[in-house]
C-alpha cells in the first residue's frame, strides 16, 4: 500500500518515503502548558495520533518515533503563575502551573483515545541544546547579539520564507514581530531574550547576552534535533504555525546543520471553529476538551473530529457531535466489538487513510464493512484507530431500575419518609431522569 502525504512545503501530495524505514520519525508541536486545552488544540493531537497509528501499522510499532514537545517556558505561563499563585516564589508558581496543566492535558487526550507519543520532551530540559544551536548560528553569521538579545538574521538565509511562500511585505506585516530598535531587519526574530527580575533565567549562550531564556521557535529546533536528528521525516502542527513558527524553525535548523531541508514532509491541520464562528470566550462558543468530556464520551469527540479531512476547516457543532454519537453507537453495536481484542486496519480503510489520511472516506468504508456484515473487520479496525469503547448514551437508562426507584420513592412518600424520597429523586436525577409530580401521579423523562 503506497502511503501518500500532502507536503505544505512542496505543495503536492507525494508518496511517503521515510529516510530510514526502521526508524520513521515525526515531530509535532505540542501545547504551551498554562491552561486547559481547547477543542481546537485537540485537532492536531487527534489527527497526528491517527497518522502515528497508521505509520505503526505500516512500518511496525517499534519502528516509529513520535515526538511531541511540551512548552513549559513562555510569557503566558509566567503571567498565569503570578496571577494564580501570588504568594509563591515565581519559579515555584511556574512549576506548579506547568505540572498541573501537563497532567490535565494528558488526562484529556488519553480520554480522546490518543496514544502517548514516544517522547514528550520539555523545553526547560533542553536549554543546553538550544544554546548550542544559538552559538553555531552566531559563529556562522546567521545570528547576532543586540541589547542583550540574540536575533536570527533573516537576510542571512537566501531562501527564507519558502514554507509560507509569502512576499517580504506580507512577512513584515504578518510576523506579529515586536518593533524593536535593536533589530537590523524587521523580520529578524528572537533566539534568546533577557528575563525580567524574578523570571526563570539561564546563563546566555557563551555568555554573549544577558541571562535569560530562549525564544519559542528555537525550542522546537533543539528538541527535534535531540530526539530525531538534523533531518527527519514528518513535521506537523496546526496551519497557524506555518508562519512564523515553522518558517523560523526551518531557518534555525537548516542554517545550524547546513541541510537543504529540516523535514521531508510538512503537514498542517486546518482550523476548527465552533457553530460557524471563530472560537472566543466573548462569543460564548469557547469549549475546553474537559468541558466537552463532561457531556460526551471521548470516542464521540474523536469520531466527530475525524469526519472532516484534516486539511479542511472544521465547523464544530453540537448537532454534529450528536450525529457522531449516533453513528458511533451504530458502528459499535455488534457484540464482536466488545468481545474482540485484535486490532488491525482492514484493507479498504487502510487504502483511504493512505491517501493523505482521508478519514471521511475511511469512515464511509467502516459503514461499508458493516453493511457487508463484516463485523470482525469493522471491530478490529475501530480498535486499531483508537475507538476502544462503545459510547454509553446518557439518554439510555435502565427502565426497570427507574421503575423500581419510582416505586421505592412512592412507598417512602406514603410512609412520610420525605428525606428518603428526596434522596431517590436525586439518584434518578444523577441518572439523567427528570421527575414531574402531578396530581395524577409522577411522570418522568430523560433529560440531558
Ligand atoms: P497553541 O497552544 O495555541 O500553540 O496550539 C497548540 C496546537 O493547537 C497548535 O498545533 C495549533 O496550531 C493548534 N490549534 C490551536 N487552535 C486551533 C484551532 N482553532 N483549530 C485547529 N488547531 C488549532
Ligand atoms: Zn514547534
Amino acid at each position: 500500500m503506497d502511503l501518500k502525504l500532502y507536503d505544505t512545503l512542496t505543495r503536492e501530495k507525494r508518496p511517503f518515503t521515510p529516510l530510514d524505514p526502521s526508524r520513521v520519525r515525526m515531530y509535532v508541536c505540542g501545547p504551551t502548558v498554562y491552561d486547559f486545552a481547547h477543542i481546537g488544540n485537540a485537532r492536531p493531537v487527534i489527527v497526528f495520533d491517527v497518522l502515528f497509528r497508521l505509520l505503526r501499522h505500516v512500518y511496525g510499532a517499534e519502528h516509529v518515533t513520535y515526538v511531541r514537545n511540551i512548552t513549559d517556558v513562555d510569557d503566558k505561563i509566567n503571567a498565569r503563575a503570578a496571577e494564580e499563585y501570588p504568594n509563591l516564589p515565581l519559579n515555584e508558581a511556574i512549576r506548579t502551573v506547568t505540572e498541573k496543566t501537563e497532567k490535565q492535558f494528558h488526562e484529556d487526550v488519553d480520554a480522546l483515545g490518543c496514544l502517548r507519543p514516544t517522547v514528550e520532551p520539555r523545553a526547560t530540559e533542553h536549554i543546553g541544546e538550544m544554546k548550542v544551536l544559538i552559538e553555531r548560528l552566531v559563529a556562522t553569521g546567521h545570528a547576532y547579539v543586540a541589547e542583550d538579545h540574540v536575533l536570527f538574521s533573516v537576510p542571512s538565509m537566501a531562501d527564507y520564507g519558502r514554507l509560507s511562500n509569502r512576499s517580504l511585505d506580507e512577512m513584515e506585516a504578518g510576523a506579529r514581530v515586536e518593533i524593536a530598535p535593536y533589530k537590523k531587519d524587521s523580520k529578524d526574530f528572537v533566539l534568546w531574550k533577557p528575563s525580567k527580575p524574578g523570571e526563570p533565567a539561564w546563563p546566555s549562550p557563551s555568555g554573549i547576552a544577558a541571562p535569560g531564556r530562549p525564544g519559542w521557535h528555537i525550542e522546537c529546533s533543539a528538541m527535534s534535533w535531540k530526539h530525531l536528528g538534523e533531518v527527519f521525516d514528518i513535521h506537523g502542527g496546526g496551519i497557524d504555525l506555518v508562519f512564523p513558527h515553522h518558517e523560523n524553525e526551518i531557518a534555525q535548523s537548516r542554517c545550524s546543520f547546513h541541510t537543504p531541508v529540516m523535514a521531508n514532509y510538512w503537514m498542517h491541520n486546518g482550523f476548527l471553529q465552533v457553530e460557524g464562528e471563530k472560537m472566543s470566550k466573548s462569543l460564548g462558543n469557547f469549549f475546553t476538551i474537559r468541558e466537552l468530556l463532561a457531556d460526551w464520551p471521548g470516542e464521540v469527540l474523536r469520531f466527530n473530529m475525524l469526519k472532516t479531512h484534516y486539511r479542511q476547516p472544521i465547523d464544530w457543532t453540537l448537532k454534529g457531535v450528536a450525529e457522531s454519537f449516533d453513528t458511533l453507537v451504530t458502528l459499535t453495536s455488534d457484540p464482536t466489538f466488545i468481545s474482540g481484542k485484535e486490532t488491525t486496519i482492514a484493507p479498504p480503510v487502510l487504502e483511504a487513510l493512505s491517501d493523505d489520511l482521508n478519514t471521511p472516506k475511511a469512515i464511509a468504508e467502516l459503514h461499508a464493512l458493516q453493511n457487508k456484515g463484516d463485523v470482525v473487520a469493522l471491530s478490529s479496525t475501530l480498535r486499531a484507530l483508537g475507538f476502544s469503547r462503545r459510547p454509553q448514551s446518557p439518554r439510555q437508562v435502565d427502565e426497570q431500575k427507574v421503575v423500581a426507584l419510582l416505586d421505592a420513592r412512592n412507598a417512602a412518600r406514603k410512609g412520610k419518609n420525605f428525606k428518603e424520597a428526596d434522596r431517590i429523586r436525586d439518584e434518578l436525577t444523577a441518572m439523567g431522569v427528570l421527575l414531574h409530580d402531578t396530581k395524577d401521579g409522577t411522570t418522568w423523562e430523560i433529560g440531558r
